[in-house]
């Protein structure tokens, strides 16, 4: 039988998943266990072979090829990874380690694109736009994230990696002239206006007081603190100028919106008025906004479609 094997590396859990079918209800057995990243590389590596084992074990299947979500990516000239925020990771040859260790072709990609392709394929994405050709999936959360999902040669969806695997790094794109410092070296990235830490600090910086983002917004809906009304002003508008480059450039069938940021409803009005505003259509916008379908699960998913 064909099975499909996924495994989402996270800096806290690896998770795994073995599907007999493209289905999210397909699911022979779900698995996680700690990533122990504190013990460093080479453990992190054993860690991944013991869950695969594991999976193995459970299910008395073998997987002829594995998908891998990471932080960061795989830069395929260098052949080393960069951008994790599981730091340890930076700089190794991950994926060559582990077909080597797992003895199985991978296909590793940022957990952004897996968040893009298993809601491309499994989740918001085909009730609306069963054949697409492109699909851009955002994570708005802790950080600022994006894939690009298209239509390969022989019909399937790939996620588009890039020269340098850096495809859909929507993240880092400078917003803000002179804007909050950011990890990556620069100043005013996406990351560094709509992420929810960078909107809970500039919500402190104008009203010199800490709430969390939900706070902020339940704020901003009673219309009784203009601060609040300033911060998800902030959201709307880099939101809305942010997601116009991407309609501008790839012209999506549809873009997803994930993470918890990605929660707030008026993105999904006023934040795509704003968007109409800025593209390059005459004041027009048919790109559908969605909301994601898997949840927590996109990840594995998307990593067992790869
Ligand atoms: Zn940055």
């Amino acid at each position: 039988m064909q099975t499909y094997w996924g495994i989402d590396l996270g800096g806290t859990k690896i998770e795994g998943v073995v599907l007999s079918a493209p289905s999210p209800d397909a699911v022979v057995i779900r698995k996680r266990i700690d990533t122990e990243a504190e013990k460093g590389y080479p453990h992190i590596v054993r860690q991944v072979g013991r869950l695969v084992d594991l999976l193995k074990a459970e299910t008395g299947y073998r997987p002829d090829h594995i998908g891998f979500g990471t932080p960061g990516t795989f830069d395929p000239g260098r052949q080393v990874m960069k951008g994790c925020n599981t730091t340890c990771l930076n700089g190794t040859p991950l994926p060559l380690e582990l077909e080597k260790t797992l003895d199985v072709p991978v296909t590793l990609a940022n957990d952004a694109n897996c968040f893009a392709l298993a809601e491309a394929t499994l989740g918001a994405v085909p009730e609306v736009a069963p054949d697409f050709r492109s699909v851009f999936g955002v994570i708005m959360g802790t950080g600022v994230g994006g894939g690009v999902v298209f239509r390969g040669k022989d019909g399937q969806p790939v996620v588009l990696n890039g020269l340098q695997g850096i495809g859909g790094e929507w993240g880092h794109i400078i917003l803000e002239e002179n804007g909050y410092p950011c990890f990556c070296g620069k100043r005013g990235c996406n990351e560094q206006v709509f992420s929810g830490p960078a909107l809970q600090r500039f919500y402190h910086d104008v009203s010199g007081e800490k709430r969390s983002l939900k706070e902020i917004y339940e704020r901003h809906k009673a219309g009784t603190d203009a601060f609040a009304t300033q911060t998800i002003e902030r959201l709307l508008e880099g939101f809305g100028r942010a997601i116009s480059v991407i309609i501008n450039v790839l012209d999506p069938d549809a873009i997803v919106l994930g993470g918890g940021v990605g929660n707030i409803d008026l993105l999904y009005t006023e934040g795509v008025e704003r968007a109409k505003k800025y593209v390059f259509n005459e004041g027009r916008l048919s790109t559908p906004i969605l909301r994601p379908k898997l949840g927590d699960s996109a990840g594995v998913f998307g990593a067992a479609m790869l």
